[in-house]
């Protein structure tokens, strides 16, 4: 396995890589993802193998272009070539039927297929020079927190991919806003790095799926444990008194908490919900190595990227 920087030179190595049946680590604007090409059912199968990912759970397919994404659905209805002009490239992921061309690897033999563009330029550039949807999901263990960082994606695959392209630091830091559609309308299967507001500005009122959170046949990757740090995470109110004790340690929102934790990571110190989503996964991580037993992790707003955020801390304490 190695580690390389996203320069050209080794983007067309790690496209190289990908058309070879290799599977490639690297970075997109939400979590790192674990590659490999869409269209290689063999491929695919071993980025199963590498995360330890039950079959079940379907991939989402990284595509260059519009143009390029539609061919890997059946057909695109008008709302969600809507979405599609305004948010990509970007965190938004669309369920729609799929075409033939979509292997059942890719959608654990569901009939639809997840897609998105990703607005990374690295991610982009990788995807444009494989010529070839990349299959990516989040590139950790299966159920353990989601990698914003190459190293964190080491710490957990270490040598399963061929290669992984360090990028820095996702710019987003929560996965990709998950958007079905039923009888024409939006429907909300996981909230991720696009706010559902914006979403509603454009496709009309989405509802939320029936099972979302729950493992369903809508959402069948959305386990309710998932995202899973090593210690016991307890969702608080802000400033709610807890007993700090040795082996706890404190995830606030924006105010360090009084008394004295074995280790504390605030999200965002002026309470902006961008800021502290792109820095969640990073201090769980964080939190995580302190060897605390216990993650006392405050409550944030339920809206905007709030919704993401809360998504991912019930999860993780499921
Ligand atoms: P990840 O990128 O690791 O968050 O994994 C991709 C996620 O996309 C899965 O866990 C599913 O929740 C979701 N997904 C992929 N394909 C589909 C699909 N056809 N229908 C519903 N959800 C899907
Ligand atoms: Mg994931």
């Amino acid at each position: 396995m190695k580690l390389l920087k996203t320069t050209p030179r080794n983007i067309k190595l790690a496209a190289a890589l990908i058309k070879a049946g290799g599977v490639v680590a690297f970075p997109t604007e939400t979590v790192y993802g674990l590659g490999a090409d869409g269209f290689n059912p063999a491929a695919c199968a071993r980025i199963f193998e590498i995360k330890r990912r039950p079959r079940f759970d379907p991939l989402i397919l990284h595509a260059a272009s519009i143009k390029q994404a539609a061919t890997l659905f059946k057909r695109v209805p008008a709302p969600a070539l809507r979405l599609m002009k305004r948010f990509w490239p970007g965190p938004l992921t669309l369920v729609l039927p799929k075409s033939a061309a979509v292997p059942d690897i890719v959608t654990a033999g569901l009939a639809t297929v997840a897609v998105r563009v990703p607005a990374n330029p690295a991610a982009r550039a990788l995807v444009k020079a494989a010529g070839r949807p990349i299959a990516a999901p989040s590139a950790n263990s299966f159920g353990r927190l989601s990698p914003t960082t190459a190293a964190h994606v080491k710490k957990q695959l270490g040598s399963g991919p061929d290669l992984i392209l360090d990028g820095g630091k996702t710019r987003i830091g929560v996965e990709s806003t998950i958007i079905t559609f039923i009888k024409g309308r939006p429907v909300l299967l996981r909230p991720g790095g696009l706010p559902l507001e914006e979403i509603e500005k454009i496709a009309g009122t989405a509802a939320r799926a029936p099972g979302a959170g729950r493992r369903s046949p809508a959402a069948p990757g959305c386990l309710k444990k998932h995202y899973a740090p090593a210690a016991k995470l307890r969702i608080i109110a802000p400033g709610q008194r807890v007993r700090p004790g040795g082996a706890a340690a404190y995830l606030a929102f924006s105010k360090r908490p009084a008394g004295k934790f074995r280790a504390v990571q605030v999200l965002s110190a002026g309470g902006d919900l961008r800021e502290a989503a792109a820095a969640l996964f990073s201090a769980l991580h964080k939190l995580e190595s302190s060897g605390a037993r216990t993650i006392y992790a405050e409550k944030v707003p339920p809206h905007g990227l709030g919704r993401a955020i809360m998504d991912r801390l019930k999860r993780a304490a499921a």
